[in-house]
């Protein structure tokens, strides 16, 4: 038996996102059937604002709101605008902020340069990197922490290559984080560590 139209939508919808299966999908869908009328208004209601309201930083490339672009970190002049560290995504930024540790500047390149995948520095917020240092004479280290894998690798040894000849001193992770590991899923302190002990490029 099929599942009406409206139900094999919502489970097909819930399908496309990471980690779900065809299973979880339709237990999802039929919880959400469950769920009372607001808190389905209020949940649609997030989904589409987060969409609608949040855009990336026109600096940093960072998620922000709509409205407050440059983003709170790249407008905030307490922080030492010597330094920018550089991250795959928003979600790198968030487990550097929670260590408190950490008071530079970031680029969020969303994304790594991936041959395998055909992915090249175009495609990822690597220009605008470039831009913003060629325009600030203000930053003096560029920290890379991309991913321990071979893409994360790859993209590090890159923008080394690229800045190096500008005087910029870059610097990498140093790998108490293991290999292979993402960096938002380290915990605080491993974090710590592994800026503490970066090493230059
Ligand atoms: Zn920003």
């Amino acid at each position: 038996m099929q599942y009406p139209e409206p139900i094999a939508r919502l489970i097909d919808s819930y399908a496309k996102l990471p980690g779900i299966g065809a299973k979880t999908a339709s237990r999802l869908a039929f919880y959400t059937l469950g769920m009372g009328e607001q808190d389905v208004a209020n949940f649609a209601k997030a989904l589409t604002a987060a969409k609608a309201d949040i855009t990336v930083c026109e600096i940093c490339g960072n998620i922000t709101d709509r409205d407050q672009n440059p983003c709170v970190i790249c407008t905030d002049p307490s922080r030492d605008q010597s330094t920018v560290f550089v991250v795959q995504n928003a979600r790198d930024v968030m487990a550097m902020e929670n260590t408190h540790d950490y008071h530079g500047l970031y680029h969020v390149l969303n994304g790594v340069i991936s041959p395998s995948a055909g992915t090249g520095p175009e495609d990822i917020n690597l220009p605008s990197l470039i831009r913003r240092l060629s325009t600030n004479d203000q930053i003096k280290e560029v920290i890379v922490g991309t991913n321990a894998n071979a893409d994360g690798e790859a993209t590090a040894m890159y923008i080394s290559r690229l800045l190096k000849p500008a005087g910029i001193k870059v610097t990498r992770l140093a790998h108490g984080l293991s290999v292979g590991s993402d960096i938002d899923y380290a915990d605080q302190l491993t974090l710590i560590r592994a800026v503490e002990g970066r090493t230059e490029l």
